[in-house]
């Protein structure tokens, strides 16, 4: 039986997140497939009840789960300068390194493009985001006035499981073509490193070609012609900017789910933030957050060899496209009238049995 802890978030991960444990209990329900639900505090919520955003009741808890779906924090709000009020770091708690974010167009919502449909995968516990990789000192400093100088890392180790989730994720597709994406010419030591990995791991998956492209190439391919990708894989920070680059090709945050994964745990979590502009309306867009859940389905029936995992997950996706062509149910963001709720119950609606 599969162990899913659920946390809501902050403001409208309080209505989207149910939406899609809703959409993931349904599918499930559908296929048999045993799994016990666990609400777990985080956020605001958290500190309101033990204080502290991550709670150690979480942290135990989420230690003993397959995975979890996680919605967003609204931690812009949170008081600055308290500790105790801080994003919940549970990233690199639980080495969730591979950033998954699938770009997918449909034919009938507005997108600069048609035809796309990428996964990328974006290295989150090195590379160039110092803040949240140091655990003493500083991964920047300002040494005089004139000069500020800040430091990138890639392990081999770091660059390898990244790739070899990538190759993973590229051979259960059609295409089946991997681009790994660097800056080698100019940054020979760190971007040499990423790249060397994915070439050795390149012996062991001969089904999944293996593409190299320049970063600076890579932004100006996925304007041009998107179709033309199948999974791309890169580091940090280079990751950070290609996905929002990826997401406005396809119609933006409301479009965009995610996963973070580690080795055994996986963490559902959509691209958009906690958006308190429009919380506590029913208006915010689910999509997100169930094609999310249904990507941490997807990841835990390829992990624990769960068959009903995998085809829960199928059964959201097949659901969501008809939903989506149909036009009835979507929310404002996406051209229609439909509530939060709304749009999550058509999706449970249009579910069927394989
Ligand atoms: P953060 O810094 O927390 O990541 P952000 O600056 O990326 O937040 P969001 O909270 O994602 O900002 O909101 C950006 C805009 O997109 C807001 O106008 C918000 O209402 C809108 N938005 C975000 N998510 C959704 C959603 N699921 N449905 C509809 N609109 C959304």
């Amino acid at each position: 039986m599969l162990k899913i802890g659920v946390l809501l978030g902050d403001d409208i991960g309080l209505e989207v997140v149910p939406e899609a444990v809703k959409c993931m209990k349904a599918a499930a329900a559908l296929v048999g497939m045993q799994a016990e639900w666990i609400e777990l505090p985080i956020g605001k919520k958290g500190h309101e009840a033990h204080g502290n955003t991550l709670p150690t009741i979480t942290q135990e808890t989420l230690k003993t789960c397959d995975g979890w779906i996680c919605g967003p924090i609204g931690h812009n709000a949170y008081p600055r300068n308290d500790p105790t009020w801080v994003m919940p770091p549970i990233r690199k708690k639980f080495e969730l390194y591979a950033n998954i974010k699938p770009v997918k167009s449909y034919p009938n919502l507005p997108s600069i493009h048609k035809d796309v449909d990428i996964v990328f995968l974006r290295e989150t516990t090195e590379g160039m985001m110092s803040s949240t990789l140091v655990v003493a000192g500083a991964g920047e400093f300002r040494p005089n006035d004139e000069i500020s100088i800040g430091m990138r890392v890639v392990t081999r180790k770091g660059a390898n499981r990244l790739a070899r989730e990538a190759f993973e994720i590229a051979r259960t597709r059609k295409k089946k073509i991997l681009t790994c994406v660097h800056k080698e010419p100019v940054y020979r030591l760190v971007c040499g490193m990423f790249a060397e990995e994915h070439r050795k791991l390149q012996k062991e998956y001969p089904d999944v070609t293996l593409n190299e492209v320049l970063v600076d190439g890579m932004a100006m391919k996925l304007v041009m012609k998107p179709q033309q990708f199948d999974v791309i894989s890169t580091t940090n920070q280079f990751g950070d900017i290609l996905t929002d680059e990826g997401a406005g090709l396809v119609g933006g945050l409301g479009l965009a789910p995610g996963l973070v994964a580690g080795d055994t745990q996986a963490m559902a979590q959509a691209t958009h933030g906690s958006a308190p502009d429009i919380a506590g309306q029913n208006i915010a867009n689910p999509y997100a957050m169930i094609m999310s859940g249904k990507m941490l389905l997807e990841w835990l029936g390829r992990k624990r060899q769960n068959e009903s995992a995998t085809a829960a997950s199928k059964i959201i996706e097949v659901a969501m496209e008809k939903v989506i062509a149909e036009k009835f149910h979507l929310t404002g963001d996406l051209g229609g009238k439909a509530s939060t709720t709304e749009m999550g119950d058509a999706v449970v609606a249009a579910m069927k049995k394989p």
